[in-house]
């Protein structure tokens, strides 16, 4: 349980530190988040939401809208964003719906 929360913890520090470092240094900020990932796999927890948005699902890259990703609403049928990462070209597909999601 506390070995969780000190995680999460670290992870929350690293994401930060990957975020203030994209521009300066992004293979930092790369590396920051290859061992955040890797905490969150020790200790068996999903990163946050907010944090997985910001990885690749296809290169496992740290991605930022307005620097690496590109982010797209799209607002017809099912309301999504699509997020389309500018290193390996995949995108992702987010639901808007947040009430009654599946
Ligand atoms: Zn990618």
């Amino acid at each position: 349980m506390s070995e969780k929360i000190i995680a999460l913890r670290r992870i929350r520090t690293l994401f930060n530190l990957a975020r203030e470092m994209i521009h300066s240094r992004p293979d930092l900020s790369q590396r920051y988040v290859d061992i955040a990932r890797r905490i969150a796999m020790r200790v068996r927890i999903h990163l946050p939401r907010e944090y997985r948005l910001l990885i690749c699902r296809h290169c496992k890259g740290f991605i930022m809208p307005g620097v690496n990703c590109r982010v797209r609403v799209q607002p017809r049928r099912e309301p999504h964003v699509v997020i389309t990462c500018l290193n390996c070209g995949g995108f992702m597909r987010i639901p808007l719906r947040r009430r009654g999601s599946k």
